[in-house]
């Protein structure tokens, strides 16, 4: 696949892009256009800029000739449209090249769908067993699926195209890495799979972890290559309730570690630190006091998620969660189940409620689009099939 994108412009090619005038770039075979692409997209975000300014370029001497704005405009959005149709085509191919996607559908009443972030799944392995996890409940066929793709095996070439796909086809600007949980499976090259994620242009680049695998160096290191937002689950102040919930697979506590990371992570500049926390009936305290000990860590949001009834433990220990806080203005709420929640003193954590099983929940869900181990787009997290399926 390298040898498709060229690491310079050549020449000649540079010399046919001076001398394409507005019809010919219009009418140009799309190959033409397609070549001229490649050989600008050497780093994404670059060769799409390249090629817009190119375009604009060329426009230049016949908007020149059109007198009134109407013509003017109609000309250059004639000109975008093309190109960002030619650029997402360009895409799917290469995407079908690469196997990334065995059926991509390109028409534009598909692509409106409003998908809005793209999950990375590195894997599905976890290095705990947490009572309510999802994966408790599989049946045979499900856990023969998570074993097949406890890892990740894409390159970060497919990752480019898939996050470059994902970003020009629907406008996706959020991002968002996760597993299992996303530090098992080579945390290091995480660093180049932000930075990729950045240089393409997503504004928001979340990790969602555990927290037990993160250290200082790493915090670091991912917020230098763009990351912006990080999701640690931590259900409950209490180290001994933490413990028996997460039931990490080495035997050891990781709590201690855990609060260490969350309160490093947020003293960073640029960085938002969020607390991830599923309410149990006994295992976590009263919502307030979660709120409490959150702002003492520094921490500036959190989301507390009613559990999905999902296996006899998640069934015994669901309490329903109140829609409002004390102390709290709701800002909105979803129908299916999500309310965000502000407090008048700036100093407390922006609070999100979860309350799973709406109805409506499965049909939000699907306005994410991942990037499964096996290096397959998909709407789907669990699906088998070959690609993306709408
Ligand atoms: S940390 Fe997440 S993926 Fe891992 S066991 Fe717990 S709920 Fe499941």
């Amino acid at each position: 696949m390298n040898e498709m994108i060229p690491q310079s412009v050549s020449p000649d090619l540079t010399k046919q892009i001076e001398i394409m005038n507005l019809d010919t770039f219009l009418n140009s075979d799309p190959q033409k256009i397609i070549d001229i692409i490649q050989q600008y997209t050497e780093q994404p975000d670059h060769g799409i800029k390249k090629l817009r300014e190119l375009s604009y370029a060329v426009a230049m001497e016949a908007i020149d000739k059109h007198e009134t704005a109407e013509v003017q405009k109609e000309l250059l959005t004639q000109i975008q449209t093309k190109i960002d149709k030619l650029i997402i085509d360009w895409l799917e191919e290469i995407l079908k090249e690469m196997d990334l996607a065995g059926k991509i559908h390109a028409d534009i009443e598909e692509r409106q769908r409003n998908l809005s972030v793209l999950k990375i799944i590195r894997g599905f392995r976890c290095n705990y067993n947490c009572r309510f996890c999802l994966e408790q409940n599989s049946d045979e066929e499900q856990k023969q699926y998570l074993d097949e793709f406890a890892s990740y095996n894409y390159s970060l070439e497919k990752l480019k195209f898939a996050m470059l796909y994902a970003k020009m086809a629907f406008q996706i600007k959020e991002i968002n890495f996760s597993g299992g949980d996303p530090l098992v499976n080579n945390p290091k090259q995480l660093i180049e799979e932000i930075k990729i994620a950045k240089q393409i242009g997503f504004e928001k680049i979340t990790i969602l972890t555990n927290g037990a695998l993160l250290t200082t160096d790493l915090i670091d290191a991912y917020c230098e290559a763009g990351l912006t937002n990080l999701s640690i689950s931590l259900h409950t102040s209490n180290k001994e309730n933490y413990d028996y919930l997460v039931m990490a697979k080495d035997k050891k506590s990781h709590y201690e570690h855990v609060v260490k990371m969350l309160k490093y992570a947020s003293g960073k500049q640029g960085l938002l630190v969020r607390i991830n926390s599923a309410k149990t009936k006994h295992f976590t305290e009263p919502i307030a006091e979660l709120i409490q000990w959150a702002k003492k860590l520094g921490v500036q949001e959190i989301t507390i998620n009613e559990m999905i009834m999902a296996n006899q433990f998640s069934i015994e220990e669901h309490e329903p969660i109140n829609n409002e806080i004390a102390g709290y203005d709701k800002i909105s709420e979803q129908h299916w189940g999500l309310s965000l929640f502000k407090s008048p003193n700036s100093d407390d954590p922006s609070v999100a409620i979860c309350r799973f099983g709406k109805e409506d929940f499965a049909s939000e869900q699907s306005k994410d689009l991942y990037l499964l181990p096996n290096g397959k787009l998909s709407q789907y997290l669990f699906e088998k099939g070959p690609g993306i399926s709408y």
